[in-house]
């Protein structure tokens, strides 16, 4: 861990490069932070926020991962939701963030039981409050669900759920703003360096901003930031369909239910959110954000068809692609400074479970760059090193 705080200089500007929800998060904990009387300035490439993967996220959190610092991020991220009246109010207005605090299944048959008992012995270990139903015990909780092929299912009692991902990142950053935190609508080219330092950043006009620290928390974009840096960030964008659908069936109890093929529902509205991960040869760096709608033809309603008492007669309303920046060594952030460079932070590649991180993200960001180190959870296994040693932190639960 290092222990050099990033702004040695107290007028030096903090430059955010992205501001959506990491950025957000970051803006906010920095600004908010005792101790911290530099400036804050986020650059975002655009204010409509139409395509980052915040806005298309399915915006759900979980404390059941298999990576210990992810479990207590997701703690700490449904924590700080719950006290986000209080924590985020401007002008004593509380934000309304949504925050259904309803539940994960992971559902295993008996060949991935065993990996759910250890994932389940992990979170337990952390403090998550998560419990193991057999067959029988699942079929009494939710007896819309058929489990003739299941071997068992872990279940969220507390603290998981799904929440309003826009209304969180608009209230960290109305907070930030109402901290002195700038957000400036600006494309940024390229990050110039010199020797350990970045000096300044490039704009697409042509102007460049000096800087005393950069946070690259540009989702999709950060590889070719980091690029410009002659930093290789092995993150890739990869895309991920949504389908909203509508079924006669009932589902009450119903949490964020994840089958043992990767098809994942929850309830939305009048009806229900689904997706799967496409198989590995066929996901190539996306592009574009056009639907698959093969997916959920060929994917999805079988399973949930075979799953739901009801969902044969399931309809899609609307669908839409949005982009997971993939971690490609292995599914986890890669979080903090390149041993390269003195002061420029990374918190990238969050492999589509970033949105419940943010929070966590954020107080940790704003801990390196006030510090130097982290103080309150140590996500230092989550840095540049095991990515330059080719030692991955495989995440096993990637929905
Ligand atoms: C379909 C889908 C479902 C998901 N479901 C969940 C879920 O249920 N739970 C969960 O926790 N996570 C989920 N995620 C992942 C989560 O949404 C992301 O991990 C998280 O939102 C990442 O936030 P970010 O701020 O790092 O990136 P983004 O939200 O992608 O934001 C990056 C920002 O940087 C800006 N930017 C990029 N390049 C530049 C540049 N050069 N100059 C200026 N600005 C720039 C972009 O415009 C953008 O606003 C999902 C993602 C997707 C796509």
């Amino acid at each position: 861990m290092r222990h050099t705080p990033m702004n040695r200089d107290p007028n030096c500007e903090v430059l955010i490069v992205g501001g959506a929800a990491m950025g957000s998060a970051a803006a906010y904990f920095l600004a908010s932070a005792p101790g911290f009387h530099g400036r804050v300035r986020v650059l975002e490439q655009d204010m409509s926020y139409q395509h980052c993967a915040t806005t298309l996220s399915v915006a759900s959190i979980r404390h059941q991962f298999s990576t210990p610092e992810n479990i207590r991020m997701s703690m700490f991220g449904s924590a700080f939701v719950a006290e986000i009246g209080t924590r985020l109010a401007v002008d004593d207005q509380p934000p309304d963030v949504g925050w259904h605090e309803a539940g994960y299944l992971f559902l295993a048959t008996a060949a991935g039981l065993p990996v759910l008992q250890a994932n389940h012995a992990t979170q337990r270990a952390e403090g998550a409050q998560v419990k193991l139903l057999d067959p029988a015990a699942l079929r009494a909780r939710f007896p819309w669900l058929r489990v003739d092929d299941l071997a068992g299912g872990s279940w969220g009692e507390r603290g998981e759920g799904w929440l309003d991902a826009y209304s969180l990142m608009s209230a960290l950053r109305r907070k930030a703003q109402s901290l002195a935190v700038v957000w400036q609508p600006a494309r940024v080219v390229a990050l110039q360096r010199e020797g350990r330092r970045i000096t300044g950043v490039r704009l697409d006009d042509g102007s460049l901003i000096e800087c005393g620290t950069v946070i690259n928390t540009a989702g999709c974009g950060a590889a070719a930031l980091a690029q410009t840096a002659g930093i290789a960030l092995p993150v890739q964008a990869r895309k991920r369909c949504v389908f909203h659908v509508r079924s006669p069936a009932r589902t009450p109890g119903c949490g964020l239910v994840i089958d043992p093929s990767g098809v994942y529902f929850r309830p939305e509205g009048d009806g229900w959110l689904c997706g799967v991960a496409p198989p590995e040869d066929q996901d190539p760096p996306a592009e574009d954000f056009e639907v698959t709608h093969a997916l959920f033809d060929e994917l999805i309603w079988p399973v949930l068809a075979a799953r739901v008492d009801g969902f044969e007669a399931m309809r899609v309303q609307r669908a839409w692609a949005g982009h997971y920046d993939v971690n490609l060594l292995d599914d986890n952030m890669i979080l903090g400074a390149h041993p390269d460079i003195d002061n420029l932070l990374f918190a990238n590649g969050f492999s589509g479970h970033g949105l419940q991180h943010a929070p966590a993200v954020g107080r940790a960001l704003s801990e390196l760059v006030l510090h130097g180190g982290y103080r309150s959870l140590d996500l230092s296994r989550l840095g540049w090193q095991r990515v330059l040693q080719q030692q991955p932190l495989r995440e096993l639960n990637v929905v």
